[in-house]
């Protein structure tokens, strides 16, 4: 793991840059941050888990903040905006966030004023932070001027209640401006229902870490990627248990995880990892025990 104040360089912005069918992934980072190991794998014991994600003396693994930039030919689309840099000094210490993601644009060669639209699969605060950008006048602004974004009403109607389970993990700068400027549509995809939001690009419904949460596929000839979000965070979630501390309801996440894999095994669906800073993607296989593991 490397030391918290180590510098990342541009290079290591970039993740990835990989063809599907005719379309261009690029996955972008906004740089790592750190968060408990406990809560990230909830119930599972840590001698378990630590064998994957190695902890840190006060507990805390590292993980990425994964963006993708997906040129369909016809669009440019940005799937999630990373921590971004609007958390409160004291939080931004405690996560280390490292609010990488514009640099992360500009080392991939990809202007912000290209985005033609933005998905973001729930509104956690390390989802949708670059959603909008504080300027250093304090004036809160969008970072994608020119995109359409997307977010599930239920996500924001749940942010504004301010629950005393989740409230810190929803800060309403990220999406409260852009739905009273008109440039922010809601969905209410239901779970397991699929929307289109432009040819090649939808949404799944795939609750458990949040009720609303949306899984984001990619089509092209033939060949699908899916961003999965929180429903598997990195490639060291793959076991339907090994669910974490934060979700919500983490009996549906077990429920939905089967789901997923009912099909992304068999059709050879590329997963995108959202939080995995060293595998943002991967195909996954069942071993000879039958569970899902990802293919060397
Ligand atoms: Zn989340």
């Amino acid at each position: 793991m490397p030391h918290p104040a180590e510098p990342l360089n541009s290079a290591d912005l970039v993740r990835a840059r990989i063809p599907l069918g005719d379309f261009e992934l690029t996955i972008l980072s906004d740089g790592w941050y750190l968060l408990d190991g406990g809560a990230m794998f909830g119930v599972v014991p840590k001698p378990l888990w630590e064998k994957r994600a190695p902890a840190d003396e006060q507990n805390r693994i590292f993980l990425g903040l994964n963006t993708v930039v997906v040129r369909t030919g016809r669009q440019t689309v940005a799937i999630e905006t990373g921590i971004g840099n609007k958390l409160a000094p004291k939080l931004r210490e405690i996560y280390q966030a490292k609010e990488q993601l514009p640099r992360a644009f500009e080392a991939a060669g990809i202007r912000p004023e290209e985005i033609d639209i933005v998905i973001n699969s729930h509104l956690h605060f390390d989802h949708c932070g670059w959603n909008t950008t504080k300027t250093a006048d304090g004036r809160i602004v969008p970072t994608f001027p020119n995109a359409c974004y997307f977010a599930h009403r239920g996500e924001v109607e749940h942010g504004h209640l301010q629950l005393e389970r989740d409230a810190i993990s929803y800060i309403s700068e990220n999406y409260d401006p852009l739905v009273a400027s008109g440039q922010m549509t809601l969905l209410d995809t239901r779970p397991g229902e699929v929307q289109e939001i432009v040819p090649g690009v939808s949404v799944e419904g795939y609750p458990g870490h949040t009720a609303q949460l949306l899984a984001i596929h990619l089509d092209s000839a033939g060949k699908r990627a899916t961003y999965i979000s929180d429903l598997i965070p990195t490639s060291a979630h793959l076991d339907i248990t090994w669910a974490m501390g934060y979700d919500l309801d983490p009996v549906t996440t077990i429920a939905q995880r089967k789901r997923f894999y009912a099909r992304a095994i068999p059709e050879q669906w590329m997963v995108l990892f959202t939080h995995d800073h060293h595998t943002p993607f991967g195909y996954i296989a069942l071993n000879d025990k039958g569970k899902p593991v990802l293919v060397e």
